[in-house]
């Protein structure tokens, strides 16, 4: 990934001196690539290496001991910069607050509105009201029909009504009178801008005056997604822009593009079907996404939400006193498993994603890894460094497994501990107050 590959680059680097024009340069060819692997604009691309290598020249890296970190460090500070610093909130302060959703049929709108209802449902305490404004397709009202009973969301629809604006109104009215204090207007797309579009929407946002207007953006169509946010902010000036179907290793570029072009903060991410699959958006992360760095800490935060508080605080003592053995992992796969779709997961763990595209990966991938460790004595699952050439053959037959596959996840977790210990330190900090501290 990009990372090691900037690692590479600069290795030659140590105890040269200060960065140059002439060794940055083949560096920021690589940079610039990523980006537009990443689907990012070219210009926007070449404006960014730009100033990354200003900032880069003149910094003395005699004393450095990773020039290559140095470099990752300015590319991900600059990139998180440019999408936007921190994370941006969502206004929730009307009475009822009232969110009309927006953007392109197919873009993701009456998912991510189930999706938001249930965030702002279970995480927020808030008591929220799902609108089908979309009156084109009586598919759709039924679609959010459906999402709500997934949910557990009321859903406000008027069969036969053909006035977005007035269902709209009626929405609010009821949400009022029936202690409703969020208010989510899914509304019709089409699948191009158009005129008609734009008109239905600019007046159900000029009668409702929400005090969220999100674009929601699929963010598989690339450059299009540019364009679409333009002309959607200037007819609605909205307030923030959700991407979607940022599943597996889409690496998200867009989000840099329409930042750059619109100048309004990403919120959410979407990152399945599912309706659990929504994140807050933080610059950074995507950040490291973008880099090929993988998301750990949106995984672990994730993983989190399936974990009992006490069990997150007895795993963090664990680790903390090297004390993690087997029987920790087990769990943690049970933890994964719960968390749904594979492929999701391993496209956020740090060069897993590259590395496995190609791979199918089945939900009982674990199968053989749980048979292992069901092998283990409860010593050897404690203490892995016991588990010697007789100890290994064992397992094997007891699990049925080869002594290759019982090496392979002895080696695999023997990694996964070196992680763990190296994210007690600096960045890994956050992780641990997340994780219970
Ligand atoms: P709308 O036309 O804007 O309302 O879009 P929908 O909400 O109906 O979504 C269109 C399709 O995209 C549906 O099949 C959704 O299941 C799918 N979808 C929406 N959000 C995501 C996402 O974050 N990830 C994935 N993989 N699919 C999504
Ligand atoms: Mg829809």
């Amino acid at each position: 990934n990009l990372s090691e590959k900037l690692d590479k680059a600069f290795h030659v680097l140590k105890g040269h001196g200060k960065i140059t024009e002439v060794n940055v340069a083949d560096t920021l060819k690589e940079v610039r690539r990523a980006l537009l692997d990443a689907d990012v604009n070219f210009k926007i691309a070449k404006d960014f290496t730009t100033k990354v290598k200003e900032k880069a020249i003149g910094q003395n890296v005699l004393t450095t001991l990773q020039p290559g970190q140095l470099m990752v460090k300015l590319v991900k500070d600059e990139l998180t910069e440019l999408m936007g610093g921190d994370a941006a909130g969502i206004n929730l302060s009307g009475n009822p607050t009232v969110i009309l959703m927006s953007g392109l049929q197919g873009s993701g709108k009456t998912t991510f509105s189930g999706k938001l209802a249930n965030y702002l449902k279970t995480k927020k305490n808030k008591k929220p009201l799902l609108v089908a404004c979309d009156i084109y397709r009586p598919a759709a009202i039924n679609q959010l029909h459906v999402v709500g009973g997934q949910i557990g969301v009321e859903v406000y629809s008027e069969e036969g009504n053909r006035n977005p604006v007035e269902i709209a109104q009626n929405a609010v009215k009821h949400a009022k009178a029936n202690g409703y204090n969020v208010v989510i207007v899914d509304t019709a797309g089409r699948l191009a801008v158009d005129e008609e579009m734009m008109n239905e929407i600019a007046n159900v946002h000029k009668a409702l005056q929400p005090q969220e207007t999100l674009f929601v953006v699929d963010s598989m169509t690339g450059q299009d997604a540019v364009n679409t946010a333009k002309a959607f902010n200037d007819r609605l000036n909205f307030d923030g822009v959700i991407l979607t179907k940022l599943d597996g290793d889409t690496r998200g570029g867009a989000a840099i593009s329409i930042k750059s072009v619109v100048n309004k903060p990403i919120k959410f991410i979407g990152t399945g079907e599912k309706m659990e699959a929504i994140d807050v958006f933080y610059p950074n992360r995507m950040a490291d996404r973008i880099l090929g760095m993988g998301d750990v800490v949106s995984l672990v935060e994730r993983a989190q939400e399936q974990y009992d508080e006490e069990e997150a605080r007895k795993l963090q003592k664990k680790i903390a006193k090297n004390e993690f053995g087997f029987d920790d992992f087990l769990n943690q796969i049970q933890q994964v498993k719960k968390m749904g779709n594979m492929k999701d997961l391993i496209g956020m763990i740090p060069g897993a994603g590259k590395a496995l595209k190609d791979v199918e990966i089945e939900d009982d991938a674990f199968k053989h890894i749980e048979a292992i460790i069901h092998s283990m004595t409860p010593g050897e699952r404690s203490k892995p460094a016991i588990i010697d050439a007789k100890r290994k053959n064992r397992i094997a037959k007891g699990s049925g497994t080869s002594i290759q596959q019982v090496n392979q996840l002895l080696k695999q977790f023997d990694q996964m501990s070196k992680m763990m210990k190296m994210m007690q330190g600096g960045a890994g900090k956050n992780l641990m107050r997340m994780m219970g501290g």
